[in-house]
């Protein structure tokens, strides 16, 4: 088995190997595009809770709430997760939707 390890400056190609061997060491890989959603937007939710909490937004003291990296990392992962359903090379992706936006008007 591949031994799990982001290279040093990892391309985006890196990160989608990495949660695709991530997911088969943590038995993940039976898991839908539509269930990798749910958890993407439960992951979306827990960001949202950290960003209110480092607002100083008034948040529940008892619940347990991570910082905002460690949820941006979630939401990456999942992403990558999702992308890898999809063979989606996501620089690519980026790419090309980047140059739709930039022929977008901006008022
Ligand atoms: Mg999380």
């Amino acid at each position: 088995m591949n031994k799990l390890e982001l290279k040093e400056n990892p391309t985006l190609r890196d990160y989608q190997e990495y949660v695709k061997i991530l997911e088969i060491q943590r038995g993940f890989t039976n898991q839908n595009a539509l269930e990798k959603c749910l958890l993407l937007g439960e992951e979306m939710g827990e960001l949202f809770k950290s960003i209110r909490k480092a607002a100083n937004l008034k948040t529940d003291i008892t619940s347990n709430i991570s910082s905002v990296n460690e949820e941006i990392a979630d939401m990456l992962i999942y992403l990558c997760s999702i992308a890898n359903r999809f063979e989606i090379d996501i620089e690519k992706a980026f790419r090309e939707k980047e140059e739709i936006n930039k022929k977008r008007k901006w008022i």
